[in-house]
């Protein structure tokens, strides 16, 4: 074996012991809420935080455009992580599980600046529990005019508006969720021009999740880029202040050039994510 073959082999099994060790600190999330300041003052190694903070580097020198939102997306990974990455000068998060999120908002609640973003599915149920995440700022996955609604609803006596961004299905798989292309300036409509909506919600964009496979021309990005444009001209909206949510760790070198202006990568930040064991 050489050099090269047995220092691989190191690396491997080093990451694997810290995967496994931030699945099992992950796991105490679900456990109990109280038991879970274990996974706050777990303190990464120097390894650890070093090559955390080379993927989160790595991935910061790829978007050049100081216009493009770097969103971390956190899901599966231990708030240690984040708060590395906040200590480090980041402040935008994503998180998918209502759950998972308003654990890790009040394990991080002295993070004064952080910007929590909710990119999961938004079932109307749920849309209450969202309400009591301290410093959530967007939600990227609204799909509906009723969900509008309740989130106006919940968030009608916070001091600042919620920024919600309507999820647009543009590849048309039916697993897919967002609305439909041709539903979306009517939902923006909703938006902005609703009282309730309008005093307690700002709209601030349009995210997809494109399809895995997609061909280089990138229909789903363009699609996303057309829903903006329509948005613009029969609303009234400024271009600038429509923001795009598309390319995650596989194709976000890719949305940019085809004017993504919010990226969500996760996996290429904090590591593969494991489910495994849950
Ligand atoms: C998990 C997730 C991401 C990040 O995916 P990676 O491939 O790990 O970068 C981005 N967007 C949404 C909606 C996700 O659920």
């Amino acid at each position: 074996m050489n050099t090269t073959d047995s220092l691989r082999i190191f690396c491997y099994k080093n990451n694997r012991v810290f995967i496994d060790r931030c699945i099992h600190n992950h796991n105490s999330y679900h456990t109990s809420i109280n038991r879970s300041t274990a996974t706050t003052t777990y303190k990464m190694d120097e390894t650890e935080k070093r090559e955390l903070l080379e993927r989160y580097n790595a991935i910061k020198s790829k978007i050049t455009d100081p216009n493009v939102t770097l969103v971390a997306v956190s899901k599966t990974k231990p708030s240690f992580m984040i708060r590395e990455l906040y200590e480090n000068g980041h402040r935008h998060f994503g998180e998918n599980y209502i759950q998972e999120l308003e654990l890790k908002s009040k394990e991080l609640e002295d993070l004064k600046d952080i910007k929590w973003h909710f990119i999961g599915s938004v079932q109307s149920n749920k849309i209450k529990q969202l309400g009591s995440v301290l410093n959530l700022a967007v939600v990227e996955t609204v799909e509906k005019s009723s969900a509008a609604d309740k989130f106006a609803k919940c968030f009608s006596n916070h001091s600042q508006p919620l920024e919600i961004m309507v999820q647009v299905n543009t590849s048309g798989e039916q697993s897919k969720s967002g609305c439909e292309p041709n539903e979306v300036v009517d939902i923006v409509k909703h938006i902005i021009s609703d009282e309730q909506c309008k005093k307690s919600l700002k709209f601030s964009g349009l995210m997809t999740i494109g399809s895995p496979n997609a061909t280089e021309d990138q229909p789903d990005f363009k699609k996303l880029f057309e829903c903006r444009d329509s948005i613009s001209k029969q609303l009234g909206l400024p271009i600038e202040s429509i923001a795009l949510s598309m390319g995650m760790s596989h194709d976000f070198v890719e949305a940019i050039k085809f004017g993504s202006t919010s990226v969500r990568v996760g996996s290429a930040i904090f590591g593969e994510r494991d489910y495994s064991k849950k």
